[in-house]
């Protein structure tokens, strides 16, 4: 990785709360945006088109003179990112399609090795696939011209395999919408946006100072948005990191390093007296909520309005929620930093995320889950904290990392935090043993690449 690579990474700006005819401006052009690509998806996504989708601007220049943006009176700025966000997804369920189908040409036994080799190519070629499934001539790949194949049954093949996959794009996501630079200026503390009144502008009072020049995604809350900007940051290369370090993550403590180092400790704790005390709202609304079924199915109409008002309301319970959850995910990129900080790893290693039976995994303590709702996102910005300080991040298969005995191989106990191995009479913590034999399995199997 070169020193002056950048990623893309997103910051949130917040709305203060907005009066209700902002918010009514603000859905009716989501909804519109969410008919302007429904309309793309219904016209582009077939297999017509599969060779006009990039450059996205032919496609643009066909909307502008369809009517539609008029027939809806939604402004440019809106629409015409609208439209590049459902040539983009268009795009990319093409690439679902073209993986299945690779799936399938390897697994299909009555393929030779050249009739797949012959597949692989016209699939990789975006134009001859194009040709292939719209039944049109094209000249046949330069290293595919020897191969000894059927070439009319293998593009029937092919085509057959594509209308199985294919499939077109729908949204019904109305709560959200991007706009272009020129679609917004700052004044006074607010975001002015383009309306459908020509030369006036909606200002969006904000809740900080910072102006921005890029697209902006703007999501519809309650009665609020939230700004999701993309920012470019550099990647940082520390000449200084070396070495590889072992992490098993766990739900008690965050990171348990083989080094036996500890990260994110204790996050269970700050995580389960909110979980109590959501299971206890909850039970509490659910009561409130019975009182207010039967007295409205016993005529009580002034009770169950009285009940509504005062204890149904979700605003509140929401916020605390919501301000529980930035102390979480506040607490977990920190020490993310503090690891990242002090271990100056070049690599580090963790387990693949195992998706078992979901009946198996929901049946256990709600405790348990929201932990593990947790992992997706530790995960996620270990991850995105690795590339950008071009850290290595491998991750392994979890298999004979769990019972395992990390000092003589032999099978050991867990019982509940604690390892306890009858054979060499090791007795350590459940997550050390692991993050050890991570460590273990990722040197026996790099030293086995070596023999080979
Ligand atoms: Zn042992």
């Amino acid at each position: 990785m070169s020193a002056d690579n950048t990623i893309t990474k997103t910051v949130w700006q917040y709305s203060e709360p907005l009066p209700e005819e902002t918010m009514e401006f603000l859905k009716g052009i989501a909804l519109d945006c969410c008919k302007v690509k429904n309309y793309v998806y219904r016209k582009y996504s077939g297999i017509r088109n599969l060779d006009n989708l990039t450059p996205v601007y032919s496609i643009l220049n066909e909307m502008r003179h369809c009517g539609l943006r008029e027939q809806l009176n939604l402004p440019a700025v809106y629409y015409e990112l609208a439209i590049a966000d459902a040539v983009t997804n268009i795009k990319c369920s093409w690439g679902t399609v073209k993986n299945k189908v690779g799936e399938c040409i390897s697994a299909n036994e009555n393929l030779s090795d050249d009739d797949r080799k012959y597949l692989r190519t016209v699939l990789k070629m975006g134009g001859v696939y194009a040709a292939i499934l719209n039944r049109q001539e094209y000249e046949m790949p330069r290293n595919a011209a020897r191969l000894d194949i059927d070439v009319k049954r293998l593009n029937n093949l092919l085509c057959r395999l594509t209308r199985r996959y294919l499939t077109q794009p729908r949204t019904e996501r109305a709560d959200s919408f991007r706009i272009s630079p020129n679609g917004y200026s700052y004044k006074d503390g607010a975001m002015r946006i383009v309306c459908r009144v020509p030369r006036k502008r909606i200002p969006i009072p904000l809740k900080d100072n910072r102006t921005f020049d890029r697209q902006i995604q703007v999501h519809i809350r309650q009665n609020d948005v939230m700004l999701a900007v993309p920012l470019e940051s550099r990647v940082k290369k520390h000449e200084d990191y070396a070495g590889t370090i072992y992490v098993h993550i766990g739900s008690q403590n965050m990171f348990t390093l083989s080094n036996g180092h500890i990260y994110g400790p204790a996050l269970e704790d700050l995580i389960n007296p909110e979980t109590e005390r959501l299971a206890r709202k909850n039970r509490e609304r659910r009561r409130m909520y019975n009182a207010y079924a039967q007295s409205t199915e016993s005529g009580n109409v002034h009770k169950a309005e009285k009940i509504a008002a005062n204890n149904l309301g979700k605003s509140k319970y929401d916020r605390q929620k919501e301000k529980e959850k930035l102390r979480t995910t506040t607490f977990i990129n920190a020490e993310i930093n503090r690891m990242i900080r002090e271990e100056k790893p070049a690599r580090i290693v963790v387990t693949k995320l195992v998706t078992r039976n979901r009946t198996k995994i929901y049946a256990k303590s709600a405790n348990r889950k929201l932990t593990r709702n947790f992992h997706g996102y530790i995960r996620q910005r270990l991850a995105y904290k690795c590339s950008v300080h071009s850290i290595e991040f491998v991750e392994i298969h979890a298999g004979g990392t769990g019972n395992i005995c990390s000092a003589c191989g032999a099978e050991g106990k867990r019982q509940g935090r604690e390892f306890v191995c009858e054979g060499c009479g090791l007795h350590t913590t459940t997550a050390l043993n692991m993050a050890k034999n991570i460590q273990q399995k990722c040197e026996r199997s790099t030293l086995d690449k070596k023999q080979d």
